[in-house]
């Protein structure tokens, strides 16, 4: 005779966690993504040891009240998500409303929090899931996020942890990518108390220079075709640009990061004949569509999505790469230097 049992809730918050947390970097992505959804226009993220010590998020946002802080933590607790009608048309980067919980499952959490120009906020502090005190805090709006000793209660997980460097690279490369996202949000990264990374609010063009190198910035053309309700913005790297490893592409679906085979194979397929078998362009693209269009809710991790016609989609973003290929005439136009 079979006996089920529901499991605990801190027993499926840490099941849920292999999904949501594979590592370091993986906190750090649904973190700013928080902030980003609090509205936040300064993001500080600090690491120590490649997050394995330490993975801090503070940000300028919303904040939150105390009754909000303590459920922030709880499984399926989202204020961006109430009936099924919304999840047609998803807005906000975070939905699911466990990134929270499966994070506090398997690490130690300070979290502060302030909604108020009084300076009256909450502080709590969560071990491996189990609160363990919540007290009044004096902060400034916002919130601040400290994750200490990720993965303390789940010694298998913490076995596959790479070297604190290796970890390290994978956070450089979660904050590059939100920091391209978002040329306008002044993101700070410091790892082990040195500065990485510090980018003031600016448009696409200097963001680009900052964060790349000025080689490559003189090296992209432009990419801007509209055609309602579709839009697809950003740059693509001439053939100087082209390596022999892949990693260098960045797509954007409506101000998320996304991983998609089909729009990278319609990029590819505009490059054309400038691109030999085992080649990887560089690339920088924002498409923008109606949220009802796409479906972003296939996975824990939401990187991928789902486009309603992929087939439109396809020719729009191949089209449009190809328009801008055409003005390329060999040498390259590079972007606005500032
Ligand atoms: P989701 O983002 O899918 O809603 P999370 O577990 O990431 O789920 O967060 C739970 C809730 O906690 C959010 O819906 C939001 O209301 C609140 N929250 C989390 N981080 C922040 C933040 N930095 N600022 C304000 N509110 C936050
Ligand atoms: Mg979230």
């Amino acid at each position: 005779m079979p006996v089920i049992q529901i499991m605990s809730e801190l027993l499926s918050n840490r099941i849920a966690a292999g999904e949501v947390v594979q590592r370091p970097a993986s906190v750090v992505k649904e973190l700013i993504e928080n902030s980003l959804d609090a509205n936040a226009t300064d993001i500080v993220i600090q690491i120590e040891d490649g997050g394995r010590e330490l993975i801090r998020v503070v940000d300028n946002g919303s904040g939150m009240d105390r009754d909000d802080l303590l459920l922030a933590f709880e499984q399926h607790a989202t204020s961006k998500l109430f009936d099924m009608e919304d999840l047609t048309a998803i807005k906000t980067l975070g939905f699911r409303g466990e990134a929270l919980a499966s994070i506090a499952s398997v690490s130690r959490i300070d979290a502060r929090t302030c909604n108020n120009d009084m300076g009256e906020g909450f502080r709590l502090l969560i071990n491996g899931g189990k609160v363990d005190r919540l007290e009044g805090a004096a902060m400034k709006r916002g919130t601040s996020i400290a994750v200490r000793n990720l993965f303390f209660n789940t010694p298998a997980r913490k076995k596959f942890l790479k070297s604190a460097n290796a970890e390290y690279r994978h956070i450089v490369e979660i904050v590059r990518r939100f920091a391209l996202a978002r040329p306008n949000i002044r993101f700070h990264l410091s790892a082990n108390e040195k500065d990485v990374y510090i980018l003031p609010p600016e448009d696409l063009s200097s963001r680009l220079n900052r964060i790349f190198s000025k080689r490559l910035t003189e090296n992209c053309i432009t990419v801007h075709e509209e055609e309602p309700p579709l839009t697809l913005k950003g740059f693509m790297g001439t053939r100087e640009l082209v390596r022999r490893k892949s990693g260098e592409q960045y797509l954007y679906v409506n101000g998320r990061l996304v991983t998609d085979r089909m729009m990278n194979s319609a990029v590819y397929a505009a490059y054309g004949g400038h691109l030999d078998k085992g080649e990887f362009p560089f690339f920088v693209l924002y498409l923008s569509l109606p949220p009802t269009e796409v479906d972003v809710n296939v996975h824990p991790a939401k990187t991928e999505v789902k486009f309603r016609s992929e087939w439109q989609i396809y020719q729009f973003i191949r089209r449009s790469c190809e328009v801008a290929m055409k003005e390329w005439t060999g040498d390259s136009s590079g972007i606005s230097q500032s």
